[in-house]
């Protein structure tokens, strides 16, 4: 390694130490980016996605849908974010549903076959706003960064030194970027979301064992192709023991909450 790289790569090392959080479940995380920033690209996306898709506008879905999603984001702390909250229900049948940096949500009316009642809703749309809670997507763009710029300091520093097989090594390298930084954060922060949202929907009102059966309910829809949610939020038995075994920590937070009473439409 030429002494060029050794600076780019303390420079590096520099920059993660310098914006080093945790989350809070206290795990360490890297966020490069600016809340504003995220901000701004949570709303362009979600931009996109309303010009995409299609928008119900059933009343009655659209009221039940922002019942729900309104006790969530009641207890949402203002530090993820400060101010209103816009959900929009999709007319899709697909059963998905999302939750962006900037106070932006999206449910779409498949996923409400899934979620039987208000309950196992706040359980999708608490896990969603779990991961805008513990700044998920930030760390996912700063590891992504991280690895394309500790790749680039790498390869100009083997390029300079006239390193033989540099193809081979940068190969190397972009698997382990990709398989060894990128791959678990998918599997942590789908566990830290579904606590932090089994907690947020309890202090919600909503009864958190809830979440339990709307994932073995996402197992039983899921035989044959998985649904969206599912390919993306992979159901298994870990995940659903997790949730059993910190319900009673939820618990704790639901009995000094107010339920709210959101009325599912009959015809859903
Ligand atoms: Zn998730």
């Amino acid at each position: 390694m030429n002494k060029k790289t050794t600076i780019s790569l303390t420079l590096a090392a520099l920059l993660v130490l310098a914006s080093c959080a945790k989350s809070s479940t206290g795990r360490n995380q890297i966020t490069l980016f600016s809340n504003s920033e995220l901000s701004k690209m949570g709303a362009s996306s979600f931009e996109e996605m309303k010009e995409k898709e299609k928008i119900s506008t059933n009343k009655a879905v659209n009221n039940y849908v922002q019942c729900v999603a309104k006790a969530i984001t009641k207890n949402v702390p203002k530090s993820a974010h400060d101010g209103e909250w816009e959900v929009v229900v999709f007319d899709s049948e697909q059963v998905n549903a999302f939750a962006l940096p900037g106070g932006k949500i999206g449910v779409y009316v498949g996923i409400l076959k899934v979620a039987e009642n208000q309950d196992q809703l706040g359980a999708i749309i608490g896990h969603e706003v779990g991961h805008v809670i513990e700044r998920h997507s930030n760390e996912r763009m700063s590891s992504n960064k991280l690895s394309q710029t500790t790749l680039a300091v790498v390869d100009g520093g083997m390029a300079a030194g006239n390193v033989e097989n540099r193809e081979l090594l940068m190969s190397g390298f972009g698997v382990l970027a990709k398989y060894g930084v990128l791959m678990p954060y998918g599997r942590t922060h789908e566990s830290e979301a579904d606590i932090v949202g089994q907690d947020l929907m309890a202090k919600s009102g909503f009864e958190p064992a809830a979440a339990i059966t709307l994932w073995q309910n996402m197992a039983k829809v899921s035989n044959g192709a998985p649904p969206e949610f599912m390919s993306t939020h992979p159901s298994n038995k870990t995940r659903i023991s997790q949730l059993t075994k910190h319900l009673p920590k939820s618990q704790v937070f639901y009995q000094a909450s107010n339920a709210p009473n959101c009325v599912k439409p009959k015809n859903i």
